[in-house]
């Protein structure tokens, strides 16, 4: 019999992952991918010797990472040489004060009853909620597929609406454990990885911060980057085929499914199944016939966006620890400009990773790599935002935040400077908005709700990656990749 064929659009998490598991259950896999480069927003920076992860830099729930490697074959440590990053978090506040968020109980305690009296009893019945949200939400709306409205919607299901807190905002929820506005920020922050305000998310999402101090922050050596590179060796392992510079226009469907892909100067290529790893919106807007979706499509919740600066240093700054996090006062006013009025907050929050601390080779001998991430609006559909005024107001942010920790040289130091904004994440990724972590998570758009794995109509089209389920994240890409390829394998028999 002839083995069935697939072509992926897009060499991102998701899209490998996903390659490497047909691939190696006999379908014949060829992934095109519009830059030269695989990983799509897990991207890197070379230059000088200087090395940066241009996208994630948090290497979070690592037993994810642990079983996702499994499943495709090769434990994750014969690929990756991981170190615990603790602690995870240096968190400086307006004043100057400083909260290090580590897994040692005792400095934890010490440094949260110096903020609150009777914190650390707080933090104790906060992190076992965590713990409950994080052990239910990963089994039974993350880690599995939502394939019909019975999927979600059953009575075994309603226990759920009371133990994981879907109904109640996250920041709001704060408050049964601590008084003080910046613990109640310092545990709710990891939201903005959703894209997501704390004042909008739903109180589900305290699995993350939980997962942060029970699970660890990790760092692979050589940086998020290498977990690319060894997804890229099993995937050639594997089989599959890569087809890099290799922009797909168009994908051509008849009125019942996907035939295939149309490449730039017209070159089609057929295949028995589609998966998108490109961004879901995007895929509808840009390569399916308009059918109203798309539209429907660009109505919905998007995340935040970035503004985020890479620099090769002429010297290393050693008191900035790997993850430095300023977190502002002003913490819901940041969050309504940012999502709200998609714009730039007053005092940002901000965050700095310095990478050298972890691995010495990500800079040059005596000097440093930097990035610093300023969390912005996604892009409006007016264009009314100036980026390049934007970006250098940020720019000084980042000057004036490190400035309060004594660093006050950094700018002539700085040896060149790359920049991205949301216009380049929309450029080089194709993601809508320049959304930096795709649709947002938000109750609507969740589990059963959020865009599915499979075209409503085109059957043998599917997806796979942020913003489809389960969500963002590289870990989540990685269970987004498996769930879609074990459905494509089952419905692979009734797809002719
Ligand atoms: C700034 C930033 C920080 C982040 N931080 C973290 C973090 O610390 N930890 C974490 O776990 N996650 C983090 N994330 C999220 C994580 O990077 C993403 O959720 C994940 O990498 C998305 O993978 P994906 O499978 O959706 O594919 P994507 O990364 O979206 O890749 C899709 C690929 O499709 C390609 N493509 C698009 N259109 C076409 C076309 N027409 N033809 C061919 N190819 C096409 C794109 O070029 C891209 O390579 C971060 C993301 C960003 C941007």
């Amino acid at each position: 019999m002839k083995s069935k064929s697939a072509i992926i659009i897009g060499a991102g998490i998701g899209g490998i992952c996903a390659a490497i598991h047909l691939a190696s259950h006999g379908i014949h896999t060829t992934v095109a991918e519009k830059n030269t480069l695989a990983g799509g927003r897990c991207d890197q920076i070379n230059r000088d010797d200087h090395h940066f992860d241009a996208g994630p830099t948090l290497m979070v729930m690592p037993h994810v990472y642990e079983a996702e490697f499994n499943a495709l074959g090769c434990p994750i440590n014969e690929l990756l040489d991981l170190q615990r990053v603790d602690p995870t978090y240096r968190l400086v506040f307006d004043d100057g004060s400083q909260l290090a968020l580590t897994s040692d109980m005792q400095s934890l305690k010490d440094q949260l009853e110096s903020i609150q009296t009777g914190a650390f009893q707080g933090f104790l019945r906060y992190h076992e909620e965590g713990e409950r949200h994080y052990r239910i939400g990963m089994e039974r709306l993350v880690n599995r597929d939502f394939r019909r409205f019975s999927d979600l919607f059953t009575l075994s299901n309603i226990p759920l609406l009371f133990q994981v807190k879907p109904l109640v905002k996250h920041y709001a929820n704060m408050s049964a454990y601590f008084d003080n506005p910046r613990l109640k920020a310092a545990f709710t922050f990891q939201d903005v990885y959703m894209g997501l305000s704390p004042f909008e998310a739903p109180a589900t999402f305290s699995l993350m911060p939980y997962s942060e101090l029970a699970h660890g922050v990790w760092y692979p050596k050589g940086g998020m980057y290498s977990i690319v590179e060894g997804l890229m060796s099993l995937a050639r392992e594997a089989g599959v085929e890569f087809a890099f510079d290799t922009t797909v226009e168009q994908i051509i469907v008849n009125s019942r499914g996907a035939k295939g892909v149309i490449l730039e100067h017209n070159q089609q290529f057929m295949a028995d199944v589609v998966l998108a790893n490109a961004d879901l919106p995007y895929v509808y807007q840009e390569l399916l016939p308009k059918d109203g979706q798309a539209e429907k499509l660009s109505r919905k919740h998007y995340s935040c966006s970035v503004i985020s600066f890479f620099w090769g240093v002429d010297k290393p700054y050693e008191s900035l620890g790997p993850h430095t996090l300023f977190l502002a006062d002003d913490y819901q006013a940041n969050f309504d400009t940012i999502i709200g009025e998609l714009g730039l907050p007053a005092n940002p929050s901000l965050y700095i990773h310095a990478p050298a601390r972890l691995d010495p080779s990500m800079a040059p001998q005596g000097q440093d790599t930097l990035i610093a991430v300023v969390p912005v609006g996604h892009l409006s559909e007016n264009g009314d935002q100036d980026w390049s005024d934007l970006t250098d107001q940020a720019r000084k942010h980042v000057f004036r935040r490190l400035a309060s920790l004594g660093i006050t040289d950094l700018e002539a130091h700085i040896k060149f400077e790359t920049t991205l904004t949301p216009l380049s994440w929309r450029k080089r990724f194709n993601l809508m908005k320049g959304s930096t972590h795709g649709l947002s998570h938000n109750l609507a758009q969740l589990a059963y709700f959020r865009p599915a794995n499979r075209h409503p109509r085109y059957r043998n089209l599917y997806f796979v990656g942020a913003s489809t389920h389960p969500g963002t994240g590289v870990p989540t890409a990685m269970i987004s990749a498996r769930l879609v390829a074990r459905r494509i394998l089952d419905e692979l028999p009734e797809l002719g």
